[in-house]
């Protein structure tokens, strides 16, 4: 079973590596975009990580996942705030009030945060966003937390040669072709940072 504590140890170590990663994030969205998906993220992760410094330690991890996506939503600007946002208010309300979740519960709240991130976006596989890293991603989970991030990875690598059909990136066209797309590197990010808390 998973318990609070093991949501805060996946969104500190989500943090972590956008802090680490954030430059190459935002270089991955200079051709193909305006160049501000790492800073984008800093901003939001470095207000996550002090929403859930404040939180009340006997909040249960659905409020955890709520709460840090509220914050994601209230101080991103760009396209992946609401989105990512979404992702974890959603998976968050999906988790309800348990203070532990199984496994196979935490596989069903992302694939239903997912799903609201492709309601919101109006995006599907294979339109070089962030689903690109996130379905096949969560789909994985079904095998273990280290099979997720590696299909993550897998997903955000493949979206290098697609055209962009969603977001700034589309706006390019066929210029879009031959770049990997930033969301779903971060996406692969997020994922790695789940195996992370699980312990691989
Ligand atoms: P902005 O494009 O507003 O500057 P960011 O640079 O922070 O926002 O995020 C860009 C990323 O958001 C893209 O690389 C893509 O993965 C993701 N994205 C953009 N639009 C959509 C969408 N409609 N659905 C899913 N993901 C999207
Ligand atoms: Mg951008
Ligand atoms: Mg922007």
């Amino acid at each position: 079973m998973r318990d609070a504590d093991f949501f805060r140890r996946w969104l500190d170590a989500a943090a972590a590596a956008v802090e680490r990663e954030a430059d190459r994030l935002t270089e991955l969205d200079s051709p193909i975009g305006d160049a501000d998906h790492g800073s984008n993220l800093l901003r939001g992760f470095v207000a996550v990580r002090a929403a859930l410094a404040g939180a009340d330690a006997s909040a249960p991890p659905g409020a955890l996942l709520q709460l840090a996506g509220r914050t994601l939503i209230s101080t991103v600007g760009g396209a992946s705030g609401p989105l990512y946002g979404t992702l974890l208010r959603r998976t968050g309300k999906e988790l309800g009030e348990a203070a532990e979740v199984s496994d196979e519960q935490v596989r069903e709240a992302l694939d239903a945060g997912v799903d609201a991130v492709a309601r919101l976006g109006g995006a599907a596989p294979g339109d070089k966003t962030m689903l690109d890293a996130l379905v096949p991603g969560v789909a994985a989970l079904a095998t273990s937390y280290a099979d997720a991030a590696d299909a993550a990875d897998a997903g955000a690598v493949a979206t290098t040669p697609m055209l962009a059909r969603k977001g700034r990136a589309s706006y390019l066209g066929e210029r879009s072709i031959g770049h990997q797309d930033p969301g779903a590197t971060s996406s692969a990010l997020l994922l790695r940072a789940l195996a992370d808390a699980a312990g691989g």
